[in-house]
């Protein structure tokens, strides 16, 4: 079914919105929709699949080098919309029956911008050109570009230590936008992850969500202490991939999505290391990334 897969190199914006609208078209049981736009005015895409009042949320590609979790999630939705069309059995649950309590929500890209940088580079036009070329040390390679558009990470940008992010940060060197690791002047100010904390936030409640990463086959899952049985699904989450669980540690443990999540909503919050190399890992890769997730991404709403 991924035969498509063969003749593409990468997985950009462009391939992304084609995709996304092939199946909104084809299936009348798939809502797109849109959560907001990036800096350089992007439409951010989400897929919604069934009605029910019990919310899940995936999330792919915060970082630039990492748009094979946009695939993965491209490729589940594809799967699921053949799924639920012929009403099959996967993993021992009918999809179809499971959306008529569930609502899936899926948002491959939450960061085009930085894909496309990372990908096609910046163009002379580029109203940010001359400032991006300072912030990647007067190299014009954005290759290992995983900020946004305007050098802030995306999954350092959540209001979830913020604060305590900001002196480790200093400590680093880290003083403005960069390709990596610049949070940002405030927590939410990047419009990609504004728009996501109010789709959260006013979309509630949520039973929980998965973000996915490259690269490492590990899980990380920040404490949720009103929801104990979350470290159940973590170790679920665990069985099912292979992954290791781990706990995040300097740097990587503040400000992302998981950590504002479980931190300040209690919503169970699951971030998921893709494969294994070095980022960006290469397409050819997909059929054994997707492979190792396929029964979480069916199973994530079955085991929250
Ligand atoms: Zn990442």
């Amino acid at each position: 079914m991924h035969n498509q897969e063969k003749n593409i190199r990468v997985f950009d914006y462009t391939t992304l919105m084609e995709r996304m609208r092939r199946l909104a078209d084809a299936y009348s049981f798939v809502t797109l929709s849109y959560i907001g736009t990036s800096i350089l005015d992007r439409a951010i895409p989400i897929l919604h699949f069934g009605g029910g009042n019990r919310r899940v949320l995936y999330v792919g590609a915060h970082h630039g080098m990492e748009w094979i979790t946009s695939l993965i999630l491209t490729q589940f939705c594809e799967e699921l919309c053949k799924v639920i069309n012929s009403n099959e059995r996967i993993y021992g649950i009918y999809p179809c029956e499971l959306l008529k309590g569930y609502t899936l929500s899926i948002l491959p890209m939450l960061n085009p911008d930085g894909v496309e940088y990372q990908i096609h580079g910046v163009d002379k036009d580029n109203p940010l050109h001359d400032r991006l070329l300072e912030m990647n040390g007067g190299s014009s390679d954005f290759s290992a570009w995983q900020a946004n558009a305007r050098g802030v990470d995306l999954n350092h940008n959540y209001d979830a230590g913020f604060d305590e992010y900001k002196k480790l940060e200093r400590e680093k060197g880290i003083q403005k936008g960069a390709p990596t690791r610049y949070s940002g002047e405030c927590a939410e100010s990047e419009p990609e992850v504004a728009a996501l904390c109010n789709l959260i936030r006013f979309s509630a409640p949520w039973r929980g969500v998965m973000t996915l990463h490259t690269q490492g086959e590990e899980i990380f899952a920040p404490l949720c202490k009103e929801k104990p049985k979350s470290e159940v699904t973590a170790r679920r989450l665990s069985e099912l991939t292979g992954y290791r669980l781990c706990r995040a540690k300097g740097l990587a443990a503040y400000g992302g999505l998981s950590d504002w999540c479980a931190e300040k909503l209690s919503i169970p919050a699951f971030t998921m290391e893709c494969g294994r190399g070095k980022n960006p890992l290469p397409i050819t890769q997909i059929s054994s990334v997707y492979s190792t997730m396929r029964a979480s991404l069916f199973l994530f709403p079955t085991i929250l």
